[in-house]
């Protein structure tokens, strides 16, 4: 059988990244969504087991002591990691992964997995991700900024991901994004 293969999705946090992924997700049913672990507290609405793995921060450092991480971050002081066993389990049954990881993660999958497709998605402008970010209304001012200090570095790293979709109309970055998913599946 053939393994599956990996798509990896990254952005500035407020690009509106999860919001296209999740859209993947309905428009790909075979696709298997990467989920991560975290120390950071759940949001409204979010479940265990299908938007992250919820950690407390002892049992993640024993995870990464272990070797349990294909690769994991500390980011906005909350740790974050994808966990190897996993992609191993889904890949090897030939299922294909989608990842919502930041820039760093996905260039180390990148690097743990050459053939893995990266796509950059950007905000048309830094007012808007600003205005997204304060919008969504899940951190406090101080977490917000934490996430925009981030910016900078981000888009630099970006410009190493094979794909980069501006996310200003979502419907037409949603297509943009369904057409690398589809061709990089069909290759
Ligand atoms: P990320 O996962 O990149 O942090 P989200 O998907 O949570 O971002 O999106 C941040 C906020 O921006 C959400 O409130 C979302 O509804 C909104 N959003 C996403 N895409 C767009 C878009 N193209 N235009 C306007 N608002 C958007
Ligand atoms: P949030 O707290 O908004 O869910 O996610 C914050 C950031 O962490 C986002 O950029 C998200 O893509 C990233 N992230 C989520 N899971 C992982 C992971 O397993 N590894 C890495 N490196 N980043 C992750």
């Amino acid at each position: 059988m053939n393994r599956g293969k990996l798509i990896v999705i990254s952005a500035p946090s407020g690009s509106g990244k999860t919001t296209i992924a999740k859209e993947i997700m309905k428009r790909n049913p075979t696709l298997v969504f990467s989920v991560s672990a975290t120390t950071r507290a759940k949001r409204d609405g979010e479940v265990e087991g299908r938007d992250y793995f919820y950690l407390t921060e002892d049992e993640f450092l024993k995870k990464i002591d272990e070797g349990e991480f294909i690769e994991w971050e500390k980011l906005y002081g909350n740790y974050y990691g994808t966990l190897k066993q996993e992609v191993e389990r889904t890949i090897c049954n030939g299922k294909h992964m989608l990842f919502d990881v930041d820039v760093n993660g996905g260039l180390s999958i990148k690097r743990k997995y050459p053939d893995a497709c990266l796509i950059f998605i950007k905000p048309p402008s830094i007012e808007a991700l600003k205005q997204r970010l304060f919008g969504r209304r899940t951190e406090n001012g101080t977490a917000t900024t934490r996430r925009l200090d981030r910016v900078p570095m981000e888009l630099e790293k970006g410009q190493e991901f094979e794909h980069q979709i501006v996310n200003d109309a979502l419907d037409i970055a949603v297509e943009e994004v369904q057409n690398i998913v589809q061709t990089h599946l069909h290759e």
